[in-house]
């Protein structure tokens, strides 16, 4: 069995205190690797590689900076498919999906390489006699990021290209349930000639958590991950005297007029609510069909969720993969029994499905809930896997009132050929990204990614932009170089510009 340790101060670090968590293949069931569990000591060591390395990382020119992203981004680009093979080994997506995974991190980095253009300052010249003033931002130190399971490539990616390349050194904690793709990362990121230190990976549980979050020499934690531990996170880094982001969980509405071409949301329905299993915060979870659009809306998506080929996630011909764990199936399939005793039609069961010669592997099929109301726990809950619910509404009206009373507000999309309502839409819907027929509005990477509600913590949103201004600290100059004839003279009155 592998046994995956640390990754601090450059090297592999094997585990300290012992404790060793396990890794499984989804797809099997089996339990082919180890994991470390970080003590507080060895998260310890992890930050303290990270502050040395700032010193001197924080003061390399943005040259030498962009030179590490560029051949860094070279070097991803060649290891995609080893990289996207680790994701599927542990989290169980599909290769192409996983690919999918690692071009949209990737796209972080792309930004990353052009910071100089991002941290170019400001400067007003003469804003009185002989006074300049600028200003400019700065690293913040040593950075904390921690992750979840579903993205364990491209989430990470969201947050260390651009605090490093801000000049912070950085200490990732990524999921413990699939770990093995973010410490390739780090790996590679060492290979295009990152200095020791600036990006380590302590692995670990709520132990190396705590640590961080208490770590008098952590700055900052971004956080992306379930809605508890968002507010719990967001809380106590606060207390801790950190800056903090914590995206939480969601539960994203599709918005279906009566307009809209059937078949072209009906796909997209099935895309976004089955793809990875349905383990994706930008999932579609609930279609919002208004007017009379149901009965052949609930059709066509059926029809097309009884085909979806379910199988491992190395296989090229499945086009969705098992779940996370056995117990998270369980979990999932729990919600259909749930939902039918609660009077929601179930059009398509997929509990107990099983795959040939995969017995024991962690799959469930696809599950689809028709007239579910907002009482449901169907509806209330997030589930995480690939359950699609159908809520039935009369009017618009009626449907935004349902998508802006829920507790999230992470994406949304209206699928409609009536750009009035879809302008209208963008405007009054509750949620921090808005899709106009696109069921899975994430942001490019030179946006800004973030919900509203319950699907963040903070305020400012991941990359783009507002990483950037997450990732460092702005600093005001005033300057004057005053006439060697001109005296200064006593004033005691607070300075005016003249
Ligand atoms: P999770 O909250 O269980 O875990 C996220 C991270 O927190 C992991 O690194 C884990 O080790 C750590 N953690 C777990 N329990 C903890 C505790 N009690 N104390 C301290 N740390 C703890 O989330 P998950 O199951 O890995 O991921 C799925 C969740 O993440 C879903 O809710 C999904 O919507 C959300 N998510 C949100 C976004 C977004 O951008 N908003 C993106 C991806 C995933």
């Amino acid at each position: 069995m592998k046994t995956l340790g640390h990754w601090i101060g450059g090297k592999a670090v094997e585990s300290v205190s012992g404790n060793l968590g396990p890794v499984y293949d989804p797809a099997t069931g089996t339990q082919p690797t180890q994991v470390a569990l970080a003590s507080v000591e060895e998260v310890d060591s992890a930050v303290d590689a990270a502050r040395r390395a700032y010193e001197e990382w924080s003061q390399s020119s943005l040259a030498k900076r962009t030179a590490f992203l560029f051949k860094y981004r070279e070097l991803l680009d060649a290891h995609r498919d080893e990289i996207a093979a680790l994701i599927s080994s542990e989290h169980g997506k599909v290769h192409s999906d996983a690919l999918g995974e690692v071009a949209r991190g990737m796209e972080i980095l792309e930004l990353a390489c052009g910071i100089p253009e991002k941290l170019k300052g400001e400067l007003s010249t003469q804003v009185s006699s002989r006074v300049d003033v600028s200003s400019i931002r700065q690293p913040l130190g040593v950075v904390a990021g921690i992750t979840p399971f579903n993205f364990p490539a491209m989430v990470p990616m969201w947050m260390f290209p651009l605090a490093i390349a801000c000049g912070n050194a950085f200490v990732l904690k990524p999921s413990e349930k699939d770990p093995s793709a973010p410490y390739r990362l780090a790996e590679l990121a060492a290979e295009a000639g990152l200095p020791d230190g600036v990006l380590n990976v302590v692995n670990g549980d709520k132990t190396a958590v705590d640590r961080l979050l208490s770590h008098p020499d952590v700055a900052a934690v971004s956080f992306v991950g379930s809605t508890p531990i968002a507010k719990y996170i967001q809380s106590e880094a606060v207390a801790h005297g950190k800056r903090v982001q914590a995206l939480g969980g969601a539960k994203n509405h599709m918005l279906v007029l009566p307009d809209a071409d059937l078949d072209f949301a009906a796909d997209n329905a099935i895309n976004a609510a089955y793809g990875s299993a349905g383990e994706r915060c930008m999932a579609v979870s609930v279609v919002v069909a208004v007017g009379d659009t149901g009965d052949e809306l609930v059709a066509k998506i059926a029809d097309r969720a009884r085909k979806l080929r379910i199988g491992p996630g190395d296989d090229p011909s499945s086009e969705m993969g098992p779940l996370i764990t056995r117990e998270h199936r369980d979990k999932v399939a729990s919600y259909v029994g749930g939902a039918r005793e609660q009077g929601a039609d179930v059009v398509v069961d997929g509990t107990g499905h099983t795959v040939e010669g995969h017995e024991n592997g962690f799959f469930l099929g696809v599950s689809l809930l028709d007239k579910v109301s907002p009482e449901m726990d169907a509806y209330r809950d997030e589930i995480f896997g690939p359950v699609l619910c159908v809520v039935r509404a009369g009017t618009y009206d009626e449907a935004i009132a349902l998508i802006n009373s829920s507790r999230w507000g992470n994406g949304t999309a209206i699928f409609t050929r009536d750009g009035g309502a879809a302008r209208r839409f963008q405007l009054e819907v509750e949620a921090g990204m808005v899709g106009v027929n696109v069921p899975i509005p994430v942001p490019v990477g030179h946006h800004s990614f973030g919900g509203w509600k319950d699907s963040l913590f903070g305020d400012l949103h991941i990359y783009g932009n507002d990483g950037v201004a997450f990732y460092t600290r702005g600093k005001v100059i005033t300057t004057r170089w005053p006439d060697p004839a001109e005296s200064g003279g006593i004033n005691l009155g607070f300075p005016t510009s003249s």
